[in-house]
């Protein structure tokens, strides 16, 4: 089994518009996939189901062994909080907040008492080559320091799936090198990693492709 199956996947929205169409696609645990289309294509779509944030118009959606449809929405959260990692474009980090606190914060969901949240906290950020920036607030750090602080609350928890949506989009080509590195060493380590883009240059790079064009998937 895949740690992704998507079976005669559909996803139409209000007013008419087909993003997904009869999508049928399975990536294997340890697997490095780019998604990539131009805008419009259905990535962001793909991204909400593979990420339990949105369900199918029609078709199955499988995740880490689960039917997406056949959980509540109790057992979706914790399936999120347990199982799957998140990365965005905008990092979506706590202005306030530490580099280690942003971190730790990550697992509250996941249930994980204090001592042990801060624990991870800091084996994530030594993951991600920030040991010395434990203390720093985003604002004191880089934009691709502050993606690898994105990424460290994103595994603090070792999830097997690290969903990245844009990872580099946001940053000067030297800092995006580093995140995609990066992003490799995880999966080198054993998580599976996919990463949404556009940029058909970073996809080209990676050992899986998966081109959507107008809600279909063209190669896998
Ligand atoms: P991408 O991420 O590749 O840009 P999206 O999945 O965002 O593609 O969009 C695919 C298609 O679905 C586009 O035509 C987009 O306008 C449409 N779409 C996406 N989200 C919604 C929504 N919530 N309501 C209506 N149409 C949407
Ligand atoms: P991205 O930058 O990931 O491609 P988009 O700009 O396509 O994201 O979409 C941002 C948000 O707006 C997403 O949640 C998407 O589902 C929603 N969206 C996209 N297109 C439409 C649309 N035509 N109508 C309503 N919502 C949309």
């Amino acid at each position: 089994t895949g740690v992704v199956e998507l079976d005669g996947v559909s996803k139409w929205y209000p007013g008419g518009v087909t993003a997904l169409r009869d999508v049928t696609l399975k990536i294997g645990y340890g697997e490095l996939v780019g998604i990539v289309g131009p805008s419009g294509s259905g990535k962001s779509t793909m991204l909400h189901l593979i990420g339990t944030l949105d369900r199918p118009s029609a078709g199955t959606v499988r995740i880490d062994g689960h039917d997406v449809a056949r959980l509540s929405d109790r057992k979706l959260s914790a399936l999120r909080a347990l199982r799957l990692g998140f990365v965005f474009q905008q990092f979506h980090l706590a202005p306030g907040q530490t580099a280690l606190d942003n971190v730790a914060d990550g697992l509250l969901y996941a249930g994980v008492p204090l001592r042990e949240r801060r624990r991870q906290a800091e084996d994530a950020l030594e993951r991600v080559g920030l040991a010395d920036r434990m203390d720093h607030r985003p604002h004191e750090l880089s934009g691709g320091q502050r993606q690898r602080v994105a990424i460290a609350r994103a595994v603090a928890g070792k999830p097997p799936l690290l969903l990245a949506d844009e990872p580099t989009g946001n940053l000067d080509s030297a800092s995006g090198a580093a995140v995609l590195a990066l992003l490799r060493d995880l999966h080198e380590s054993g998580t599976t990693v996919l990463i949404i883009t556009h940029d058909r240059d970073l996809a080209a790079g990676l050992p899986r492709q998966v081109t959507l064009r107008d809600g279909e998937v063209m190669a896998a």
